[in-house]
């Protein structure tokens, strides 16, 4: 299996991909996506349930998402699961959309049956499977402060807190603009005020923090090691939990942060685990193989 696929090679898919054993017939369908670990995460499912698949990663520019969808039907993939840049066009390309990705207005997993693409959004119910896993509690128990509410990520998990009716949701952004719309739209869910967007300046976010039980970075601040955290040790109070999406090898400033807060955190490994043993049940009916998953990406 190459480590990454062409819209060349879907085109030609018979003597690429579609040859390879087992053949491919999931992917991760994005641009970039050399960095994406769910290969590894959806080839020891695959193995650990005995299915005769493989799963790769399928670099698609925008401009060929339109003709990259009719391939993976032809060439009799099962699935894809989709990133950066073509979640919400993704959307437009599908015969049916699930209620759930539709109100997100993103697409993150298409399981292609009956010859019919229909488009689900597993990011939002990943996360509350890997907080129950991180933490021991539920989302609709929380005051949740979002960081990153603007974008793709933070807009999955702001929608996920108004279904499940949270306690209390508080939305920030680097540009306010765009939290202060996902707040309005999603005010109607709560049958009480309880969502509102406040500025990220420091000094509005430390007089949240006592009214806030979990905070999610859900911004690409901190992906770069030298990234400063948007909230120091010193503003952390001690009942907080600190859930950050980002799940690259290093400890993010803000998960530091934590640690020398002396306060529980988790990274955003978990949220790859849930998010992609939803896909998987999605595909194929079945329990994903968690702990196979898990060991895989901690490989
Ligand atoms: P995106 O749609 O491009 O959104 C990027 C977000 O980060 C926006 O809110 C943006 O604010 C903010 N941002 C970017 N640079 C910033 C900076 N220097 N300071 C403050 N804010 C900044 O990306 P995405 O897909 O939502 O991904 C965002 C993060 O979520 C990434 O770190 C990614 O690793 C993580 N993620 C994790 C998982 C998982 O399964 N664990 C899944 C998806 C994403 P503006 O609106 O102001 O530009």
């Amino acid at each position: 299996m190459k480590e990454v696929y062409t819209f060349g090679d879907l085109q030609d898919w018979r003597e690429s991909g579609g040859a390879d054993e087992p053949p491919i017939r999931l992917s991760v369908l994005g641009d970039p996506v050399a960095h994406s670990k769910s290969p590894q995460m959806h080839n020891a499912a695959l193995r650990a349930c005995g299915l005769a698949a493989g799963y790769a990663r399928l670099q698609i520019h925008p401009s060929e998402l339109e003709r990259a969808v009719p391939l993976l039907m032809r060439n009799d993939f099962i699935g894809t699961n989709v990133t950066i840049p073509h979640k919400a066009a993704m959307l437009g390309l599908m015969d049916e959309v699930d209620e759930h990705a539709r109100k997100i207005g993103a697409v993150n997993t298409v399981v292609i049956r009956d010859g019919k693409l229909r488009g689900y959004n597993t990011d939002g119910p990943g996360i509350v499977r890997a907080l129950r896993a991180e933490f021991g509690v539920e989302l609709r128990d929380l005051r949740v402060l979002i960081l990153g509410a603007g974008g793709g990520a933070g807009r999955a998990i702001a929608v996920q807190c108004a279904l499940e009716q949270c306690e209390r949701l508080v939305l920030t952004n680097r540009t306010f603009a765009k939290a202060r719309l996902l707040a309005d739209e999603l005010a109607p869910y709560f049958e009480t005020p309880r969502v509102t967007a406040v500025p990220p300046d420091l000094e509005t976010l430390r007089a949240q923090l006592p009214h806030i039980d979990l905070v999610i970075n859900a911004s690409a601040s901190g992906m770069q090691n030298t990234d400063p955290s948007p909230l120091p040790a010193a503003v952390l109070p001690q009942h907080l939990l600190i859930y950050d999406t980002i799940y690259g090898a290093h400890r993010t400033a803000l998960l530091r942060a934590a640690d020398e807060a002396g306060i529980r955190s988790a990274n955003g490994l978990s949220m790859l685990l849930h998010q992609g043993a939803l896909s998987f049940e999605i595909w194929f009916d079945r329990p994903a193989p968690i702990e196979q998953m898990r060991a895989a990406l901690l490989a």
